[in-house]
């Protein structure tokens, strides 16, 4: 069985779990569900999809930051490993400008890229990167790999 390394640290230190019906991860209680599921959504309702996304990875990004003291380029690392462990696809960060509030991602392989939800993605990088920055900023989708080869967010001027 191939696990990422953080789903490996995580199930050694018994921060991921399932069990009678409970998927905990981190503390926090997790369902894992069909891409197929935020697909339909994302087609019936794309902002919403993004905006719960948003608030969701906020909360999730708040958690680390807060409750378990992970801060800076760790925090940012963590909840994009975080995100690659949820399945949304591979993330690399292309740049990250902290004062000017400005970053750029691509997502190779994304679990949503064919059959539409990469509203989801974006939402999601706009939940963490809004606790990185300490302000709120959103996320555009600025390149799909329905029409090319990988996906690219980018933080919205
Ligand atoms: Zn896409």
């Amino acid at each position: 069985m191939a696990l990422s390394a953080l789903v490996k640290k995580l199930l050694f230190a018994r921060q991921f779990e399932i069990d009678n019906g409970r998927v905990n991860m981190l503390g926090m209680r997790k369902v894992i569900i069909s891409p197929d599921v935020i697909s339909e959504l994302c087609s019936t309702d794309s902002k919403t999809v993004y905006k719960a996304a948003k608030s969701a990875l906020k909360k999730d990004t708040s958690h680390l930051k807060d409750d378990m003291g992970v801060t800076g380029k760790q925090l940012l690392d963590f909840s994009i490993q975080l995100l690659e462990a949820y399945g949304v696809g591979n993330l690399q960060l292309i740049n990250i400008e902290l004062k000017s509030k400005r970053a750029m991602f691509i997502v190779n392989d994304s679990v949503f890229a064919k059959k539409g939800g990469c509203g989801f993605t974006a939402g999601a990088l706009a939940g963490v990167l809004s606790v990185m920055f300490d302000s709120d900023v959103d996320v555009k989708e600025t390149m799909c790999a329905s029409k090319a080869d990988h996906c690219q967010f980018e933080v919205k001027p």
